[in-house]
């Protein structure tokens, strides 16, 4: 049996297949933004698709965590918590 790709949400913590989250990724800039495609280069971190998931990730220091490293929001980013 074929198993699905799983991911850590930064939001909630809860592991969920792949396909059900949003990709981050960080750009070189240190900004982060939605990888929508799923396959941008660049060190990537999940989160639900739900504003109180996003909501938590946006929480100081979490994407710097997840990202290991400077790592700032963008507005989409933004946007989807909203
Ligand atoms: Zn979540």
């Amino acid at each position: 049996m074929k198993r699905e790709p799983q991911r850590t949400c930064i939001g909630c913590r809860r592991v969920r297949a792949k396909a059900e989250l949003v990709r981050l990724v960080r750009r070189a800039d240190g900004m982060v933004g939605i990888d929508r495609a799923g396959a941008a280069p660049g060190r990537g971190a999940y989160v639900c698709p739900a504003p109180e998931c996003v909501e938590e990730a946006l929480k100081r220091g979490r994407l710097a965590r997840a990202f290991k490293g400077k790592a700032e929001a963008s507005e989409e980013v933004i946007r989807l918590g909203r």
